[in-house]
Formats: structure tokens, sequence, C-alpha cells
């Protein structure tokens, strides 16, 4: 969703000592998907941007060998696979985001829940299946999923019961990201870019001196609906049409609305921009469950594009924050929610 090309094509040779340049990477798939990590430098410094660049991918690296349920070593697969009763110890890093997840299930009314492992794991072996799980697994599975469930100590966490599986899916990739672009900007570049599937974050400035420029996909087709100037902070997107299960000729989405315990229907797709990719990411995965209603819930500097509806009926919706940072061609019948309210008009916090 993102467009890298046009900071990547610039020339090396020929410039001025202070002039800036981008040196961009895209090292191999990480946390699952695509990676690209842009560093922004004076030219006489240029030799420091690989190092940067570097310490920014091993960033994300170690994020993914922390919080990943698909590494069977990493720290949430050895507190998925503990029983109940025993204090699993945990990195900082990841308590740190364990928190952050608990506080957002409180601001999300329990929309998002990184304690839904149960709900998550079943709906995705429905898939395999092709059956939807009967109305006795998914009682279960809801239960199972519960943050009362969980304790976090300052060390650690215990489980209160032995089916307890925590799915950080929906947050660690923003979490990478954001240790990802500290990395890059504590080695001094003077901007920097770190995308990771269709997330991101960027800071400083563009070789160029321009704003960041970010597209949102077109969830019904191939091209993008939008295209967002951002100066610095962190753009993420969920949606059901980038990663879905089929089951009985139905789609379902593989973001789970934990307080039924069925798959989201909130919206198609949605596009956050936020201070931190974290926040970010939290909040697109949270508004595909609650849908329009949850933009009511966003806090200040989170805006957030939604498309709601079919391909042949579908509504655009956006927070006026958001609009501010819609380049032109403004989408067709794109609906300014709350315009003229008394919600904060927040643009990304710098
Ligand atoms: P994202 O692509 O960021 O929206 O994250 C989706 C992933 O988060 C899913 O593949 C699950 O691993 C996990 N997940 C699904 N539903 C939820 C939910 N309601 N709250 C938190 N995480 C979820
Ligand atoms: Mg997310």
């Amino acid at each position: 969703m993102v467009v890298l090309v046009s900071i990547g094509l610039w020339r090396t040779a020929g410039h001025e000592t202070d002039d800036r340049i981008a040196v961009v990477t895209r090292p191999k798939r990480v946390m699952g998907t695509t990676c690209a990590l842009a560093a922004i430098v004076r030219y006489r410094e240029r030799t420091r941007a690989e190092d940067a660049l570097s310490r920014a991918e091993a960033g994300l690296r170690t994020v993914e060998a922390r919080m990943s349920v698909w590494l069977a070593d990493s720290e949430v697969s050895r507190l998925n696979a503990a029983g109940a009763g025993e204090e699993i110890p945990l990195s900082p890093e990841c308590l740190a985001v364990l928190r952050a997840a608990r506080e957002a299930a409180g601001r999300t009314g329990g929309a998002f829940d990184v304690t839904c492992g149960p709900l998550v794991e079943l709906w995705r072996r429905a898939g395999e299946a092709g059956v939807v799980p009967a109305e006795s697994q998914r009682s279960d599975a809801r239960a199972a999923s519960n943050w009362d469930l969980l304790e976090l100590t300052d060390r650690g966490a215990i489980k209160r019961a032995d089916g307890v599986r925590v799915d950080l899916g929906g947050i660690a990739k923003g979490s990478g990201i954001d240790e990802a672009a500290a990395a890059l900007c504590d080695a001094g570049m003077v901007g920097g870019m770190v995308v990771v599937g269709g997330d991101l974050a960027c800071f400083g400035e563009q070789a160029q001196g321009r704003d960041w420029p970010v597209d949102v996909k077109d969830p019904f087709g191939s091209g993008r609906i939008a295209e967002l100037r951002v100066r610095a902070g962190a753009v993420a997107t969920s949606g059901n049409y980038a990663r879905y299960v089929e089951v009985a000729g139905k789609r379902y989405s593989h973001i789970i609305d934990p307080r039924v315990g069925r798959p989201a229907e909130g919206a198609q797709s949605v596009t956050v921009v936020a201070p931190s990719a974290l926040t970010a990411d939290v909040w697109a995965t949270a508004l595909s469950v609650l849908g329009p209603e949850g933009l009511g819930r966003l806090p200040s500097h989170v805006d957030a594009l939604m498309i709601v509806g079919s391909k042949d009926d579908h509504q655009i919706l956006c927070t006026p924050g958001f609009r501010a940072l819609l380049a032109e061609p403004i989408p067709a019948g794109l609906t300014v929610w709350e315009e003229g309210t008394g919600r904060p008009q927040g643009r990304v916090a710098f």
C-alpha cells in the first residue's frame, strides 16, 4: 500500500555533501510478510545508513522472535504452552506490549483482545476443515478468551486456566515497526520509513523534504482508493480482503469479534493514522470489529478511514483529521464522520 519507489530511485552519485539521500533495503520476509526500510541521511554520512538499517531490521526480527505464535520458542508460545498457576518470565518489551494490549481491551470495550487465541485458532481450523464451528465450541473458546484468566506481574504472566492462549497478531507488527523506526532515529538518520506488510511508521524528512506519500488500497480492486500525505507517525491497515478463511462459500475475516465469538463484520477495510505504529495497529484491528460506531471511541491524535459494505454498495467514512491528510483527488462519496462536532480535529502528533 505504500509508495517507496519514489525514494528508492534517487541517484546516489553527484551529490553535494550536505544533500539528503535515501538508502533503501528490502530484507527478506519478516513476521510472515514483506518488509522495506528507508533511511534518509546526509550524503557525506551515507555509510552510517547501512549500519542503521541493519540495526532496524534486527529490531524487527527481535520483536518477531519474542512475540510470534508461529515460532515454538517465542516468549508468547512458551506462555501459551504453560499450565495454569505458573509465573512465566517475559522480557520487559513483551510485558509492555501485553500491558498496552490490556489497556486497549478496556478502551475498545473488548473488541481488541489478545487473549482471543482460542477463538482465532477455532476459526482458523474451521477454515481448514471447511466447517463452521458448533455453538458449543464457540462458547467454550469464548469462555477461554478472557483477560480475567491472565495475570500480568512485574516479571511475567500467570495463566488462570490451562487453555488460555495469547495472540499478538494484531499488535506485534506495530510494536516491531516502532522498534525499527526508533533504531533509525537513534542512529541519527534525518528521516526514515519502516514498512511491514501494509503497515508503516515514518519520521523526519523525505530526501526531497516533502511529506511521505502513502497509498490506501482499494479493498475491492487492485488500485488505491486514496493517497495520504504523512509528515511523521504511523499508518496501519486491517481488512477482510487481505486475509480471510472461506467456509461453505462464505468469506470470514481473520479478525474475530471476541464479544460474540465470531469473525468480525464491522468493516471491509480500515486504515488508521496514529503517533505510533502500535497504536495504529491496535485501532485498525479494533475498528474492523467495531465498525463506524468505533470512530467515536478513537483517542485524540488517532484518525481513521473505513470502508463498510460490499463492492457494489459501500460507504467510505473518515474522521476530520484523516480528511486533512488526504491528497487530491478525494475519493468520491467520502463521508467525513462527526464533522462540526466538539471532537478534537487531531492531526498526527509529531
Ligand atoms: P491485524 O491484521 O493487525 O488486524 O491483526 C489480525 C490478527 O490479530 C489476527 O490474525 C489474529 O492473530 C489477531 N486477532 C484477531 N482478532 C483479534 C481481536 N479481536 N483482538 C486482537 N487480536 C485479534
Ligand atoms: Mg492490527
